[in-house]
């Protein structure tokens, strides 16, 4: 967790918004909404605080959210998950990521993961002392390259992590790339863990839970969060479910990281993902625009642009302005022209870093009218 010149690592995301607001840029760099999710949802939390939800929940989250988590999966996926063995709620994504991995690796084991990967992966797999091994994604398409893939695959893989749709690169994984990933899986006798937070942001394009397929639900801890679906990343209400053994081994490690988590959060939550199906389509519907929106702006900005099946981040590339060090472009970008962007190449080691050098990722979970905005300073900078 140190930063490459030895002093203590802040993340990007910290980084680059501190940034930001010194500057008052526009911050298309942290993914965060700049709208909040549905008042009727944000009401239930503030009845819950009314009505005395305001001590300790239980360690592995409320029945009625562990419940609502085992519904959800059965309406949209078809999956059962018991609420009382084999679900867990968790303190966003971010803890469930990090008791996992706690949880069912350490020294001498090793953590595959695509690259570029978010942040937080390499960073745990530190902390439980396994080595994070990766297999990259390739432009344009930034979807798995299936041969790589099956040679990074050792004796000693012990989880291979997904997250499907992608952070960075917004890639919504094939079903071929699945099932691939969930075959090597069982070849090697791997667990693999998903991070699904944006399950529901895809565009046109189905999302499939890695869970779902022949074979893939013995071995697999799913992950998903509150934030990203219903537009409140500040209450970190998460969860996973996955067999009864792994989320019994999960749970012993959770109780140590935070316990519990926001008490009054989760019955709102619980009603969240008991919304219409519309409301999940309508907030998909609404980001494809604002990627458009911004893919658009980008262009004439003079960017190349990877436009996103998914997530709300879209990635374009600086070359055609003639940078080649993104990472520094986007130090100086808030001071410069008023938009902060975080480099892709931060969510890499060495090599990856070299071919996404010239990267720039936006997030597009913002006001059109902010997203214009920011797209005509950056055609400053041309
Ligand atoms: N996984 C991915 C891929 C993310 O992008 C994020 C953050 N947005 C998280 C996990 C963390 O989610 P949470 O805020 O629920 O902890
Ligand atoms: N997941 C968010 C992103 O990728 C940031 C979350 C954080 O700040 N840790 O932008």
């Amino acid at each position: 967790l140190l930063a490459a010149d030895g002093s203590l690592a802040v993340t990007i995301f910290e980084e680059m918004t501190t940034l930001a607001a010194a500057s008052g840029a526009i911050n298309l760099g942290q993914g965060s909404p700049d709208q909040d999710g549905p008042g009727t949802i944000a009401e239930a939390a503030r009845q819950a605080i009314a009505d005395g939800a305001n001590q300790y929940a239980p360690g592995k989250g409320t029945l009625a959210l562990r419940e609502a988590v085992a519904a959800h999966q059965r309406r949209f996926y078809g999956l059962s998950p018991d609420p009382d063995t084999e679900v867990i709620i968790t303190t966003g994504a971010t803890e469930a990521l990090a008791a996992t991995l706690l949880a069912l690796t350490g020294p001498g084991d090793e953590v595959l993961t695509f690259e570029p990967f978010y942040d937080s992966y390499g960073a745990i797999a530190g902390l439980s002392g396994a080595a994070h091994t990766t297999s990259p994604l390739l432009a344009p398409d930034f979807q798995p390259d299936l041969e790589h893939l099956a040679e990074a695959f050792t004796e000693r893989t012990r989880v291979v992590l997904v997250n499907n749709p992608h952070n960075p690169m917004g890639t919504v994984f094939t079903r071929e790339a699945l099932v691939k990933i969930v075959e090597l899986a069982e070849r090697h006798n791997a667990i693999i863990v998903t991070d699904e937070v944006y399950e529901h942001l895809t565009f046109g394009v189905p999302h499939i839970p890695v869970a779902s397929l022949p074979g893939a639900a013995e071995r697999t801890v799913t992950i998903s969060s509150a934030g990203k679906t219903f537009s409140f990343t500040g209450w970190k209400v998460g969860w996973l479910h996955g067999p009864a053994d792994l989320v019994a081994a999960i749970r012993t490690v959770k109780q140590f990281l935070r316990y519990s988590s926001g008490s009054p959060f989760q019955p709102a939550v619980a009603a969240a993902l008991a919304l219409d199906k519309a409301f999940f389509a309508g907030v998909a519907a609404e980001l494809q625009r604002k990627r458009d929106v911004l893919g658009e702006g980008l262009r004439r900005a003079g960017l190349e642009v990877f436009t996103p099946d998914g997530t709300y981040f879209i990635n374009a590339d600086t070359a055609p302005l003639g940078v080649s060090d993104a990472a520094a472009l986007a130090r100086r970008l808030p001071e410069l022209v008023g938009v902060a962007a975080i480099p892709v190449s931060v969510f890499c080691h060495e090599g990856g870093a070299e071919r996404t050098r010239s990267l720039l990722r936006f997030a597009f979970c913002k006001k059109n009218e902010v997203l214009e905005e920011a797209a005509s300073r950056l055609a400053t900078l041309g």
